[in-house]
């Protein structure tokens, strides 16, 4: 399912960790200038698809694209600078306890750039206040609330002033209101600021209200594509399935296994012994 408009574009790929095959001919692609959400269930491949859009594994077969560029078939220092256009903020991306606010957004600035002290403060400050947080600065991580610690690590993955977003389970641990503020966050950013953002989640609801388009993902490929409008009108059962949160249907709920009543023998068995 890849448009040719697609900015990103990940086609025919193969991928396996060791014997563990993960995608079969899998193609997608990502808009330009929207918001993408990747869904399916756990261990579906989410987190891997950012990780072969951010270069950090390359597909035994296929092409990641951005643009015209081939992302796996960069040299290392290709990499490295395409990757300073990249913004991510994953699932366990935690703040720099020992830093303040400003410090740990200020870090990547000080680490990837020469700018004078003032271009960082200024820089710092517009970040900050971008997340709702600008007064925040002088707190230490410690004395955040899951939700702000969420947002200061968003400044900070947006410092460099990224061209794409990648978000691996924004939402994860935040509570209801905190969720619907990070994604509320990833749309005005990603409008704001004129970039591409792809994020990862099991939230549904928040995808649907976030995104423009919604990737299902399972067994190894993608299922649907398609708006949160067209994906709830969609009679496939798989994408009702899912978007309904129904427990069970094309992807059963029992993992495969023996004859429940083999297992119940045994146990019994057992028991008499
Ligand atoms: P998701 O993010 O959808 O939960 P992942 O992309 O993290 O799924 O992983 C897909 C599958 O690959 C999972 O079954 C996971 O256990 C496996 N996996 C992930 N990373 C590795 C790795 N480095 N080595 C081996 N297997 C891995
Ligand atoms: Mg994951």
């Amino acid at each position: 399912m890849i448009k040719k408009t697609d900015l990103l574009q990940l086609s025919s790929i193969n991928f396996a960790y060791g014997q563990t095959q993960i995608f079969a001919d899998l193609n997608v692609g990502f808009e330009a200038g929207k918001v993408t959400a990747i869904m399916g269930g756990s261990g579906s491949g989410k987190t891997t698809i950012l990780k072969l859009i951010g270069g950090q594994v390359s597909p035994q077969q296929g092409h990641v694209a951005w643009g015209d560029r081939a992302i796996n078939q960069m040299k290392h220092n290709e990499l490295y600078s395409y990757r300073k256009s990249l913004g991510m903020l994953f699932q366990f991306g935690a703040l720099f306890t020992d830093l303040n606010v400003f410090e740990n957004v200020a870090f990547p600035l000080r680490e990837q750039t020469a700018l004078p002290e003032s271009a960082i403060k200024d820089l710092v400050l517009m970040k900050l206040h971008a997340v709702g947080l600008r007064g925040a600065q002088k707190l230490m991580p410690a004395e955040l609330s899951g939700g702000m610690a969420r947002r200061v690590a968003l400044a900070r993955a947006i410092a460099l002033d990224p061209s794409l977003m990648l978000y691996d389970e924004p939402f994860t641990g935040l509570d209801p209101i905190s969720t619907a503020i990070t994604g509320n966050l990833i749309r005005t950013l990603n409008d704001a600021l004129g970039i591409t953002s792809v994020f990862v989640t099991h939230d549904i609801k928040a995808s649907f209200k976030v995104a423009d388009e919604v990737i299902l993902l399972s067994r190894g490929t993608v299922t649907a594509r398609g708006t949160p409008s067209e994906l709830l009108d969609s009679r496939d059962p798989l994408v009702r399935q899912f978007v309904q949160g129904e427990v069970d249907g094309p992807v059963p709920f029992h993992v495969h296994s023996e004859a429940y009543r083999d297992d119940l023998k045994l146990e019994s068995e057992e028991r008499n012994w």
